[in-house]
């Protein structure tokens, strides 16, 4: 399946918490699976990046409250750490970000587009189609 991601713009997501994340991604889910003709959701795996500043714990505590009495309901979620990844706009260097330094490593630059980290996305879907 294509990635289905939670919030397109990244403010409006530094905005929201878990649980509104838990209920978008319950719409989600249920959306999709009902696209593939699952009926009972099993198992939900996840790419959240290091900056879409989401606790695993958290979010996994809000997905069991609003799933509830939902086909997404008992389903296991697995968070895949997304790092860190920018590339300097005045050398080209891509390189990962640790620690909060948006510095490029090799010119010092300052100048630099995020490729990766703030991710939140649902990369797959395991269920029940009931076939
Ligand atoms: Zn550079």
């Amino acid at each position: 399946m294509p990635q289905v991601c939670i919030g397109e713009k990244s403010d409006e997501r530094a905005a929201v918490h878990e649980l509104s994340i838990a209920e978008s991604l319950l719409g989600i889910l249920v959306e999709e699976a009902r696209n593939h003709g699952i009926i009972r959701i099993r198992k939900v795996k996840l790419q959240i990046g290091e900056l879409a500043a989401v606790v695993p714990e958290s979010l996994a505590f809000c997905f069991e409250l609003v799933s509830r009495d939902t086909i997404a309901q008992g389903s296991e979620i697995e968070v895949e750490n997304v790092r860190i990844i920018a590339q300097c706009l005045r050398c080209d260097k891509s390189f990962e970000v640790e620690e909060q330094v948006f510095l490029c490593p090799e010119c010092g630059g300052a100048d630099i587009e995020l490729i990766s980290g703030r991710e939140l996305c649902v990369s797959s879907i395991e269920g029940e189609t009931g076939e």
